[in-house]
């Protein structure tokens, strides 16, 4: 029986230059490899000791990448070892089998999207509506199934997100704010629905997974063991879980640290 290891990307295994967050003097940094290219500038980076972990993790469990990213953003991120088998895009939106969507499982998803929550519509005219210019430097719709903005975090107002969170809460649908984006997605589209379809396709018996932001909560109640990094929206508010382990460690360390656990529990005889 395989174990499965689902586990979010950004700012849980890779981190911008932005979110390395290294404290130790320069000469003692670790070395980095970076893992995304956008518009020819390095995006993306883990430690190589994780580089080097997450090539054995391959060896001992099926490794499946779980984002909010979309196809083509997640499509350009370049891990150590051979391609997943199994890759959730969009927030569990698309699961890639062998680098394509199956098409059954995303009808599936927005069948469930039409009838659980309101429509995308009315989500993006109330961000276009309330949204200041001064603030919002870009507006996205991804997949067709949920909205971000990307925004000046200096001159975001905190009590615009919080009114946001709550009127989209009436609504079925979620707000998390990541760095210079905030997302609203729905509720139902969620990652843990998408890992548990991986779960019973693959017999595993075993369900590892790590994720450091609110719409990682759910991937995090779904599995058997799970970690999270010491930043993040869910260490900002000690969010914690039975089996989920808060680790002390932040920035590319803490994607290092989560591999090596991943590593050992995978291992570790049951
Ligand atoms: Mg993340």
């Amino acid at each position: 029986m395989p174990v499965l290891v689902a586990s979010d990307l950004d700012r849980t295994l890779i981190y911008s230059a932005a979110a390395l967050a290294l404290t130790m003097p320069d000469a003692r940094a670790p070395r980095l490899l970076c893992v995304e290219v956008h518009e020819s500038r390095p995006l993306s980076y883990l430690t190589e000791t994780a580089a080097r972990l997450l090539c054995d993790l391959g060896d001992e469990a099926v490794f499946v990448p779980t984002t909010t990213r979309t196809r083509k953003q997640y499509l350009r991120i370049n891990l150590p070892g051979p391609q997943p088998a199994y890759a959730i895009c969009a927030n569990g939106g698309h699961l890639l089998v062998d680098g394509v969507s199956d098409a059954d499982w995303h009808r599936r998803v927005t069948e469930r999207l039409a009838g659980e929550c309101a429509p995308l519509a009315e989500v993006r005219e109330h961000l276009l509506r309330t949204a200041d210019p001064v603030w919002v430097r870009k507006q996205r719709v991804a997949e067709d199934l949920f909205a971000y903005l990307v925004v000046e975090r200096e001159l975001l107002p905190e009590e615009w997100v919080k009114e946001l969170a709550a009127w989209a809460e009436g609504r079925g649908w979620t707000v998390s704010l990541q760095g210079r984006k905030i997302y609203a997605v729905p509720k139902p589209l969620t990652k843990s629905a998408a890992v548990r379809e991986v779960a019973r396709r693959t017999g595993a018996d075993l369900v590892l997974g790590a994720g450091d932001s609110l719409l990682d909560a759910d991937l995090l109640l779904a599995v058997d063991r799970g970690w999270r990094p010491g930043h993040g929206e869910l260490a900002e508010t000690d969010w914690s879980a039975p089996g989920i382990t808060a680790l002390p460690e932040r920035g590319v360390l803490a994607g290092e640290r989560i591999v090596r656990e991943f590593l050992r529990t995978a291992r570790a005889p049951r």
